[in-house]
This record gives C-alpha cells, structure tokens and sequence, in this order.
C-alpha cells in the first residue's frame, strides 16, 4: 500500500512500470467519454494531462505520432490526426488558427461531433470574424465551440487550485454546448456560458487586452508626477542653484521624489470623488436622473477604482521614502551640523512639536484608511460584503481618507503659504496649489450633504424628475421642422 501512495498519479511514457496502469487508467477502462485532441503542442500536452487526471479517455492526434508520443502520458493514446477524429465525440483544436485549414481532410470524420476551438490570435481583432467562426465555416457539419484559450497551458497542467478557475465558453449548438461545460466541470473550472458563437470574438480578445481600464488613470498619474516633479525641482534644487550657487541636487532621486509623491496621491483621490459629485449637480441641475451623462463623464465614473489605487500607489510610496529619509546621509550630516549649532531651547517649540505630531497622526490615518479602500476593491474582497457596506467603506471612509490626506498637507504647510521666501521664483509652495482641488471637493461634499439638497438629490435618485413631461424630439433627417413632441405621461 505504501508503494502505490508513492507512485505520480499521471506518469509519462517510459517512466517505467511497463503496462502498470493507474487510477485513472482503470477509469478510462471502465468506458470513460473518449476526449480527442487535435496537435501535440504545450497545450494539448497539458489538456492531455488534466483531462486523463479527471478520469477521460485521450486520444491525441498529430501529423507525427511517433515524435510526440513521449510527450504524452501514458494513459493517453497518441495517434494519428484521422484515427484521434474518429475516435471522440469531443474534439479539441489545439492547433494554431492560421494551420485550421490542414485539418480539412477530416471534415467527414468530425461531421455531427463537437470541434472546442482552443485559439488565440496574434492582436485584438475587432472586425472579426473570429477564429471560432472561421473554424465553423471549414467544418460546417461539426458543432465549433470556443473556450479554454483564456487559461494557461500551465494553468491546465497545475488545475485549478493555482490560477483563474473560470471558462469562457460560447457556442451555437445548445447540446455540444453543456458537454464541454460539464467537462470543464468535472476537470475542477468553472464554465462561464457567454452566449452564441458570435461571442467568440470577445472571448478571442479578452487575453490580448493590455489592461485597457487602466491606461487613462496610468497616464494621468504619470503627467501628474512629471508635472510636480518639475515644479519641485525648479523651486527647491535649481532656485537654490541659481540664486546662491547652493548645489543641492542630491535631493532630486528621494527629496524631490517624496514631495511629488503625496501631492500626486491627493490630487488623484480628489479625482475619484469630483465626478461624483459633478454628476450629482448635474442631476440636480436637471431636475431627474433620467439624462444620460455625458461620455467623458461616464468614463471617468468608471476610472474610479483605477484612480483611487494609483492614490494609494503614491500614498504607500510616499510612506516608505518619508521613512527611509533619515537613512540617508546627507539627513545624518544635517543632524549633526544642526546638533552642533543649536540649543535645546531653540530646538524645542511647542507649535512645531505638536504640528509634527498631528501632521503625522493625520498622514498614517489617511494612508490606514486608503490601504482599507484598496483592499475592498479588490473583487474577491468586494463580493464578500454587501452594496451597503461598499458604499460606505468606498464612500464614507473614502471621504474620510480625503479629508485626512487633506489636513496632512495643510499641517504640513503650516503657516508657510504666508511666508514670501516660499514663493521661489514667483512660484507658489508645491502644497498650495495641491489643496485647491481636495478643498474643492470637501466643500462640494458638504454642500450636497445640506438637508434640503440631500433630500432632493434622494428624491431624484429615487425616480423623482422636475418636470413630469418627458421631450423627444424626431429624427431630424436633414429637416428643418426640428419637431419636437411633449407627452404628458
Ligand atoms: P504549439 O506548441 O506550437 O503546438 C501546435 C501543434 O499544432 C503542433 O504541436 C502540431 O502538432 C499541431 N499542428 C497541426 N497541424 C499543424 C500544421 N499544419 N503546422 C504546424 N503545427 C500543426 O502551440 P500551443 O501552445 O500548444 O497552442 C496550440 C493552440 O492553443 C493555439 O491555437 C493557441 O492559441 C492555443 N492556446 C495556447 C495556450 C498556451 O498556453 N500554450 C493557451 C491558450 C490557448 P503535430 O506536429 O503533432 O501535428
């Protein structure tokens, strides 16, 4: 008994042990479905290896047995193309779209079974058709099916318990359909139906995508920091420079980072509540919620999420550079000369002590109540709590964290917004021009939570509208009529 536990579940050929055969061998002997795969490539390899580790019958199908039979488990049958088609129901294509049309000879054998379209193509193709219905167009008589190109070969070969468990699938033929989802079942996936085969296009695309929702909140973070980053190196290393030939350009790697770094992060979670709240004016201005959005608007409403972790990106760095300062040693030699110099009745100003200490209270809570906004963004996170609590984590605690970040940056300015030295080269402190923005949206928040604005905002949310007349005008098909039509309804 101790020896059959120690033996591999799946064993490639040659491993030894002859014709010993294992559980899932006994399986297949026992009249498990018969699985055809089409191609010895990586992923038939590994379909091959999941699909005998779930109790079927694989017959593979290649252009050279011979050559790709070790490769193989032993329990799967490697054979040829013609042999590998008329063996299965269920077929697999795992062979590049582009080499689909080698396999026409086997039209009449695979016509009535179910042909799973595997393929991915090289770029998102957006005019279609896709390769699944190119696929169904060689093989007419056969029922295409498009799914599993959105996992791994190695996702396949390790199984479910290490990668995404879900399979897209979308076919025409109901029947052929639900088999290769009870298959995905039974192999541990979760099939996820999407439709027709004309979904084929979208399942084709969804691996190609290169984080499409993310490029706009990436890009506006990046000019911000590029923005910031300027404008604190003109004040703080090149004025010093210019002005008394002081040479402080070793700040530019972390001091000047460190400043860009929390101005970034507050402008961008600024950015995450403004559309909120232009959306409710815009509601309130209208009189209903009816009225679409304008897209720009929409848009940004559903960068949200992005932006806010690109907040908190800025924030965690901004975090750990304001730790690592006093490692340097430009900050010890500073310590020193400064130790040197001063008394400690000097040093010692209660003001500052407890600015310090309130400035940094403030920062750790904003960056403890941004890591918590973070955190239940994610999906697995979000689907355990209910829209309610959210809400009120993505809302109320967002707000919060805002309002945090905000009193950061104003203790850390200070009175320093009133000190003419500060306005090198005519420019304002970094933080003057950040608070603009937060201030902006705190006020705006508190304004729609006046008891007569938040009661009406309600209403409309509700279904309320201004007017209980609802305008259409016709198509105006080159018309100079323009007619428009009131209903009262
Ligand atoms: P691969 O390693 O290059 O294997 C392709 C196989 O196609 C070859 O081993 C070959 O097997 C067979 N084939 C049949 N007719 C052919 C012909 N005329 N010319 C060349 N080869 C021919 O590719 P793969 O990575 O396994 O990918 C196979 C399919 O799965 C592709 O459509 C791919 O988009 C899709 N896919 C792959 C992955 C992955 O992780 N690899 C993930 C998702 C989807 P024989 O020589 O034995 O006939």
């Amino acid at each position: 008994m101790p020896d059959e536990m120690a033996r591999p579940l799946i064993r490639d050929r040659g491993e030894g042990g002859g014709g010993s055969r294992h559980l899932e061998a006994s399986a297949s002997e026992l009249g498990a479905p018969v699985i055809g795969i089409l191609g010895t490539g990586d992923f038939s390899r590994s379909l091959a290896r999941r699909l005998v580790a779930s109790g079927y019958r694989v017959v593979v199908g290649s252009r050279n047995p011979k050559r790709s039979a070790a490769r193989f488990p032993e329990e799967a049958e490697v054979t040829s193309q013609m042999e590998a088609a008329s063996q299965a129901d269920l077929v697999f294509v795992a062979v590049f779209p582009e080499h689909h049309s080698t396999l026409v000879e086997l039209k009449p054998t695979l016509a009535g079974k179910t042909l799973v379209d595997v393929s991915n193509g090289l770029r998102i193709n957006r005019d279609g058709p896709s390769n699944a219905e190119q696929l169904a167009e060689l093989f007419p008589e056969s029922s295409v099916v498009k799914g599993f190109n959105t996992i791994s070969a190695w996702t396949l070969q390790m199984g479910p318990r290490d990668g995404s468990r879900q399979i897209f699938l979308c076919g025409n033929c109901r029947k052929a359909k639900s088999s290769v989802m009870q298959l995905c079942r039974s192999m541990g996936f979760v099939p996820i139906d999407m439709g027709h085969l004309s979904s084929s296009l979208e399942i084709e695309n969804l691996p190609l995508h290169l984080f499409p929702s993310w490029r706009v909140p990436v890009l506006c973070t990046l000019s911000l920091f590029a923005f910031f980053y300027v404008y604190n190196f003109l004040r703080d290393v090149l004025q010093p420079y210019v002005t008394a030939k002081k040479n402080v350009f070793y700040k530019m790697p972390i001091e000047t980072v460190n400043v860009t770094l929390p101005a970034v992060a507050l402008v961008m979670l600024s950015l995450v509540y403004l559309p909120g709240l232009y959306a409710a004016l815009l509601q309130l201005w209208w009189g209903t919620k009816y009225n679409r959005f304008p897209n720009w608007l929409d848009r940004w409403l559903t960068s949200r999420k992005q932006l806010g972790l690109c907040s908190f990106l800025c924030a965690a760095l901004h975090a750990i550079y304001s730790l690592c300062l006093p490692l340097r040693k430009s900050a010890r030699f500073k310590l020193l000369m400064e130790f040197k110099q001063v008394k400690e009745e000097d040093v010692w100003v209660d003001a500052e002590v407890w600015r310090m200490e309130l400035y940094l209270s403030a920062g750790i809570m904003a960056l403890g109540l941004l890591s918590l906004l973070a955190v239940t963004s994610l999906p697995s996170v979000a689907n355990t709590i209910n829209w309610r609590e959210f809400s009120f984590i993505q809302s109320t605690l967002g707000y919060c964290a805002l309002f945090a970040a905000t009193l950061h940056t104003l203790l850390f300015g200070w009175d320093r917004a009133f000190n003419p030295a500060q306005y090198r080269f005519l420019m304002p402190p970094t933080f003057t021009l950040v608070l603009a923005l937060p201030i902006a949206v705190l006020l705006g928040r508190l304004a729609l939570l006046a008891p007569c604005v938040a009661w009406r905002l309600g209403q409309i949310r509700r279904g309320w509208e201004k007017s209980r007349y609802i305008r259409f005008a016709l198509p105006d098909d080159g018309c100079h009529n323009g007619l428009e039509v009131a209903s009262n309804v």
